[in-house]
């Protein structure tokens, strides 16, 4: 060990462990390459006013768990701490829903950064893969988010997680209820800072995780009893389409979610082998984020998966991840002029293509086969100087034990057509 240590909250990826990281990415983002969205990559930290504007004012991401920096030019800027506030700012710097050609749909993959108190599932630095479709309104476009998780997390192999739905209402409806609460609220026994919090953002106190605020919270009005005709039908209709596609979900009143940006559809995503940090992944409709920072009106939806949490549901339910090994063949050469050979060898595989090793160091014979069979390699090359000599190398499968001797100038030609 150095004297260092990987920061608080964080941890390292190291391999085989990282394999499985790399599979769960590629899993979550198959799904969204297959449906029309397009990669976007953006900075790791922005301007810190996008993310008070973006994310809210009044968030726990934005008040405690950001990551702030003043740099030697004096820009403030945070590390990003989601998402969707970037992606958006991208899209619209890039003029994309200008091309006449909405929704702008986009997935990303990456590190987020959020100062939290690190426990189980809940770390400083986390990555997710999410997706956004920008600047249509659109039941269907709600539910093609919703299919295509549900669709990445049973291609993984998961069964055990829910989908909580919600709806949160528009700009007609929300803010009548958002009045009613607040006077329901103002009337409870709360502390200051929850108080503080029924004037800014009121839906949040409901998120409160308390026993003795949820107590009080039993006969809160119920968002639900306010919801306009609009916001009704478009919620049925998200309901209707999940069903009409097979995927189960759970109707979730409580369910508001730690960001300022939802209107209608929200939804999250838990699993029930993860303990108290039980998301591995939310979204909804954010149909006001653009104005609010400083874009047109675009209403749009996406969601963001935790590739962590998506790690650990796998370890709960015991899914092993059919990774294929990353070496199909392994070359083991028994002198300096085996070496030089089996090394052209081994490059002339990995140049058509197939996925080889060498036994690198000069090691013998029992230590370099112990390390092909690590490797998980079907098939090792071995070559002394006798083989040489007489312009063979010896091939052996590693599943069946069996070796033959094989001409050398044939031994990547032979091994392509093995290997299919
Ligand atoms: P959020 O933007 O908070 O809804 O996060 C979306 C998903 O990212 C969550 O469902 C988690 O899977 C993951 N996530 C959020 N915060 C953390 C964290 N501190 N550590 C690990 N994963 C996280």
């Amino acid at each position: 060990m150095s004297t260092f240590q990987a920061p608080k909250g964080t941890y390292d990826l190291t391999p085989p462990r990282s394999a499985t990281f790399l599979a769960v990415r590629e899993a979550i983002s198959a799904p969204l390459r297959d449906s029309g969205y397009g990669y976007i990559e953006t900075p790791g930290f922005e301007n810190v006013e996008l993310f008070a504007r973006g994310v809210g004012e009044s968030t726990d991401i934005v008040t405690k768990e950001m990551y702030t920096l003043t740099t030697k030019g004096g820009d403030q800027l945070a590390l990003r701490p989601e998402g969707t506030a970037s992606v958006l700012r991208a899209a619209l710097e890039a003029n994309l829903h200008k091309a006449g050609n909405l929704p702008v749909k986009l997935w990303y993959s990456g590190s987020y950064y959020r100062y939290e108190r690190p426990q189980a599932g809940r770390y400083r630095h986390f990555s997710q893969v999410g997706a956004e479709a920008i600047g249509t309104e659109d039941p269907a476009l709600d539910a093609e988010l919703i299919i295509l998780a549900d669709q990445a997390y049973r291609s993984l192999g998961l069964r055990r997680f829910r989908i909580l739905l919600n709806s949160l209402g528009d700009k007609e409806c929300r803010p009548v209820y958002r009045e009613a609460l607040q006077t329901f609220l103002r009337d409870l026994d709360l502390d200051e800072e929850t108080r503080r919090r029924i004037e800014i953002n009121p839906l949040r106190v409901l998120d409160d995780k308390r026993a003795d605020v949820q107590k009080q919270l039993t006969d809160a009005p119920k968002l639900r009893d306010y919801l306009c005709d609009a916001c009704k039908a478009y919620h049925e209709e998200v309901r209707a389409l999940l069903t009409a596609a097979g995927v189960a979900f759970e109707d979730d009143e409580k369910l508001v979610r730690g960001l300022d940006y939802y209107t209608r559809t929200t939804f999250e995503f838990v699993h029930d082998g993860l303990g108290s940090q039980s998301a591995v992944g939310g979204g909804g409709r954010y149909d006001g984020l653009s104005e609010m920072i400083g874009g047109p009106e675009l209403p749009s939806v996406g969601w963001a998966l935790g590739v962590d949490r998506t790690a650990l549901a796998l370890e709960a339910e015991s899914v092993e991840l059919d990774l294929p090994a990353t070496t199909s063949v392994y070359a083991v050469p028994l002198g300096e002029e085996a070496r030089r050979v089996l090394f052209g060898v081994v490059t002339e595989l990995r140049r058509a293509g197939i996925a080889a090793d060498f036994a690198f160091g000069g090691r013998g014979l029992k230590g370099a086969m112990k390390s092909a069979n690590r490797s998980g390699a079907r098939y090792t090359l071995v070559a002394g100087e006798r083989d040489l000599a007489e312009g063979v190398v010896q091939l052996k499968d590693m599943e069946s034990g069996e070796q033959s001797a094989v001409p050398l100038a044939e031994a990547a030609a032979e091994l392509a057509k093995r290997l299919g």
